[in-house]
């Protein structure tokens, strides 16, 4: 049997935020839940982590004194079950399987994350949303999709944005700014690209996990990437 596509999709909190910023736009969640859908019907196995910035960063929470970095990051972790709960949702609405898997355990809402129940569920067809970040403080949800990526064995950890990818320099302050096709992990973490924390582009390295990076906002870009290898995107390796 031909081994099937496998893919980890990361998105932001924020993106899930719309115009206002904060929260949950359902308008959004639908939409990405429509792309991820379209994903599943060409026969990709699809695992999702989302960020939790929409809601709280550990490192703003602590920003003042009173909360901890600690208890703030577990509160940003919290906020990642979150969104993860509402994007379940989102998908079943679209029609697809999915399961929430938690790093801490909450087991009235979602199950806890088993390395071996996970690939059950993608060989089923089952998109897999894995919640609660890695489950330890000091840590990123990029950090976590790609310990998840390289866990699962995709193919490739998906950072999806709202930009086309990596540019020479910043999009927004230089007009003739270049979007890069390919980057090195050493270039991407000794130019402070950002495209991930370094604690995430390392792991990558280490694993050989190339990181895609593109826009989720152009309907049908994700697909195309995935099934066709075409579209816009930068890619890390
Ligand atoms: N977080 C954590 N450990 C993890 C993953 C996330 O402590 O393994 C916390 C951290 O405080 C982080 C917050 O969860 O700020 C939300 O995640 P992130 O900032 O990565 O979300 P995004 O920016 O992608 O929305």
């Amino acid at each position: 049997m031909e081994k099937k596509k496998r893919v980890l999709v990361k998105f932001s909190g924020e993106a899930l935020a719309g115009e206002n910023g904060f929260g949950i736009e359902p308008k959004i969640l639908s939409y990405i839940a429509e792309e991820i859908a379209s994903l599943l019907e060409a026969g990709i196995e699809v695992g999702i982590v989302i960020g939790g910035g929409n809601i709280i960063r550990g490192v703003s929470a602590a920003q003042g004194g009173v909360i901890r970095r600690t208890s703030g990051d577990y509160m940003g972790m919290l906020a990642t079950v979150i969104n993860a709960v509402a994007m379940q949702e989102a998908l079943e609405h679209s029609g697809v399987d999915v399961r929430v898997q938690s790093a801490i355990e909450i087991k009235e809402i979602c199950e806890s994350y088993i390395y071996r129940r996970a690939i059950r569920h993608l060989e089923k067809g089952r998109v897999v949303i894995f919640a609660a970040g890695t489950g330890n403080p000091f840590f990123t949800t990029d950090t976590t999709a790609t310990l998840r990526a390289v866990e699962i064995g995709a193919d490739y950890v998906i950072k999806a944005t709202k930009v086309d990818g990596v540019y020479d320099k910043d999009p927004k302050k230089y007009p003739d700014a270049k979007r890069l096709d390919t980057i090195s992990y050493d270039a991407a973490l000794a130019e402070n690209i950002k495209v991930m924390d370094d604690t995430a582009i390392a792991l990558a390295k280490d694993n050989r996990l190339p990181i895609i990076v593109c826009n989720m906002f152009k309907a049908g870009n994700l697909l195309e990437i995935v099934r066709d290898g075409k579209g816009v995107f930068s890619v890390v390796r």
